[in-house]
């Protein structure tokens, strides 16, 4: 029989597993505790079950918990991990600490298939989603582990096009018997793929972003292909009629090029696209690869965005670049995969 991983199983699916041999739900948690708070790489190791109910769990599950291959550090003291799964799939985790926050940006797939020009790793070519394991182990798998304090769905691939692992990844973060990490602390970024965000907003309390690159659709289809078969404009007119649960933030992420997203025609644009809609702008430079022409807002320009955009009572801020020197940064993702594999 082959053996699942404990890493990426609900305290539900747990149960189910052992309810048969008389074990209580409460044996669930504790497993479950055991792998995602505690952090134990051996079953043997799991307290606070019987010892009957370890071997039969050693020959049902193995714990999923794995380290990375390899480690960069940045002098902004950012660190990227690459992964490499059973399958030979590679992707990369970035950890970016700040002051009391402890943000983990985490890859949903290797590679992704939307193909947005302007991304490394959409370049990279889409290789396989990853289990709910294989992203929650991004958190645990890491030195850092125990101080992570806040998830970000940033990474390589595109988190609603691997939905369901994305939810149950959500749901195993935020769950008490989980990683118990508030979902005020938790965003799922999209490029906006509209049948898996009305999910998404159903079946999820995390945080919404939705990176949009230019409020014209001629534009955006250049840049986020996924604009033909999804227009921004309709997903826009989702968020504003979809009832906003309390305390979720949903936000648009703005990244900015010099002379290509960055005229007063695109900042009118932007305020006319999100009338009526009550959301945040994060404004963010843009880190071009090697050979790109293209180059990133000056910071005087990032600067005037934001200030034009709080004046009409839109919240606006600015992004901090994390990670760059070691190309952690957003877009900069895979850039070294081919080389490495
Ligand atoms: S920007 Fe996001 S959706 Fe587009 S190719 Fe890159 S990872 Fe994929």
């Amino acid at each position: 029989m082959t053996r699942k991983a404990l890493c990426g199983s609900t305290a539900d699916e747990i149960y189910l597993e052992i309810v048969s041999s008389g074990h209580r739900y409460a044996h669930a948690v504790a497993i479950a505790n055991n792998i995602y708070k505690k952090k134990v790489h051996d079953i043997f190791l799991i307290h606070g079950i019987p010892g009957k109910l370890r071997e039969k769990l050693s020959g049902i599950y193995f714990t999923g918990i794995f380290k990375p291959a390899t480690s960069e550090i940045s002098a902004d003291k950012t660190v990227k991990y690459l992964f490499r799964n059973e399958a030979g799939l590679s992707y990369e985790t970035v950890f970016i600490p700040d002051r009391k926050r402890n943000t983990v940006c985490v890859s949903t797939q290797s590679g992704c298939r939307m193909g947005c020009p302007f991304c490394l790793t959409g370049q990279y070519g889409f290789h396989g989603n990853l289990s709910a394991g294989e992203i929650i182990n991004q958190i645990i798998g890491i030195p850092e582990a125990g101080i992570v304090n806040h998830v970000v769905f940033m990474g390589m691939g595109e988190p609603l096009d691997n939905l369901e692992n994305t939810l149950k990844a959500c749901q195993i973060i935020t769950s008490e018997w989980g990683l118990a990490i508030s979902p005020r602390n938790v965003t799922v970024s999209t490029v906006g793929i509209t049948p898996s965000i009305v999910k998404y907003l159903q079946d999820c309390d995390c945080n919404f972003t939705l990176s949009l690159f230019s409020p014209f659709a001629e534009e955006r289809i250049k840049a986020v292909p996924v604009e033909k078969k999804y227009p921004v404009n309709e997903i826009i007119e989702l968020l504003k009629n979809y009832p906003v649960k309390k305390k979720r933030r949903v936000s648009i992420a703005y990244i900015m090029i010099k002379d290509v997203n960055d005229t007063d025609r695109h900042l009118e644009g932007l305020k006319v696209l999100i009338r009526g809609l009550k959301i945040r702008i994060n404004l963010l430079p843009y880190h071009p690869g090697a050979n790109d022409v293209n180059i990133s807002s000056t910071d005087v320009r990032m600067h005037y965005f934001k200030h034009n955009l709080i004046i009409s009572g839109i919240p606006a801020s600015i992004r901090a670049s994390r990670g760059v020197d070691i190309s952690a940064a957003c877009g900069l993702l895979a850039s070294g995969l081919k080389n490495k594999f």
